[in-house]
């Protein structure tokens, strides 16, 4: 694998160290890995799967949700409150097309280098993993999990993406696990969807680490949802099992400044590689306590309490 890797680091490509705000590169998972410097590594990954049937039928659900056609933009454009537009994204959860919702305005700093959005709020879509899955990560079954989690990514934000341009309003369907033209995670955090874990990943009680997230871009009108806090960065400033469990010890103990942000940071260059040789690795994802069923909100409710008795 060493020599698959570029002599550019990949921390460096992401802006490690950096104090000004700018938009990001891609470091991993570009539609054409031909473009990145991580590109043979990319490609590394699906040639060392094991040839399963279960994960060739996985994907190619998803690829037939992202070759759909969607349908052409409507003449007639429906007006309505931006608080009745995010009402109605509601209905998405209660039909099991995804188990979170949230809306945020769009900024350009989320936007990969390079790419042209012309939309102004984002909808961000959350969706479980099966934690009975997960849980063998890094095993190839935890990657298949992962497959069928995009596949539903890929399905919910087409699925809304139809529904807006029936209604009128342009929009566009980014959905993973390759990189498109937004990151994902700062506008999730920014919608509420939880806080950023040691691990790099969003935390959020009801669901833990285990998630993936697909997105809508579009002008629609839609009233932002309310950014959150349930004390996991306090907690991860004192928990130390995802950098325990990491096999290249990729988890950094302390924050780094990249962009100009200071925030949890895990190492690509010693990330990448393992990932890449182990289904998409995902060790740190099921081994983050908050992942285990059942156990955020008593996480997130002795935060709140301990959070009360501090002296003001
Ligand atoms: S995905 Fe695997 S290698 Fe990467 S940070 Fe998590 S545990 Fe470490
Ligand atoms: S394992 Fe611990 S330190 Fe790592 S993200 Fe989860 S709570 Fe935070």
């Amino acid at each position: 694998m060493v020599e698959r890797c570029p002599e550019v680091s990949g921390n460096k490509i992401n802006g490690l160290g950096e104090v000004n705000v700018r938009r990001p590169k891609v470091v991993f998972w570009a539609l054409n890995p031909d473009d990145i410097a991580y590109g043979d590594v990319q490609k590394w990954f699906y040639t060392v799967q094991p040839d399963s049937a279960v994960m060739r039928e996985e994907r190619a659900k998803r690829q037939v949700v992202l070759d759909a056609v969607l349908p052409d933009v409507h003449s007639v454009i429906t007006e309505q409150s931006g608080k009745d537009w995010t009402v109605l994204l509601e209905r998405f959860v209660e039909a099991g097309e995804c188990e979170m919702v949230g809306v945020t305005a769009l900024r350009d700093e989320w936007v990969f280098e390079g790419q042209e959005v012309l939309f102004s709020n984002i909808i961000v879509l959350g969706f479980q993993h099966d934690y009975d899955e997960i849980k063998y990560a890094p095993d190839f079954r935890a990657g298949v999990e992962v497959v069928r989690q995009y596949g539903r990514a890929a399905a919910a934000s087409k699925k809304i993406t139809g529904w807006l341009r029936e209604e009128g309003w342009d929009a566009e369907a980014a959905t993973g696990p390759m990189a498109g033209k937004i990151l994902m995670i700062p506008p999730a955090l920014e919608c509420g969807f939880g806080e950023l874990g040691k691990h790099g990943s969003l935390i959020n009680p009801e669901f833990g680490s285990s998630f993936r997230l697909s997105a809508v871009l579009t002008n629609a009108p839609f009233a932002p949802t309310q950014k959150r806090a349930f004390g996991v960065d306090d907690f991860c400033t004192k928990c130390r099992i995802c950098e325990d469990a990491c096999p290249p010890m990729a988890i950094n103990p302390d924050k780094k400044t990249v962009r100009g942000e200071e925030r949890w940071y895990v190492d690509f260059d010693k990330c990448i590689p393992y990932f890449a040789e182990n289904s998409g690795c995902a060790i740190c994802i099921a081994e983050c306590p908050w992942s285990r069923p059942g156990l955020g909100f008593n996480l997130a409710a002795k935060l709140a309490k301990r959070a009360d008795r501090k002296p003001c």
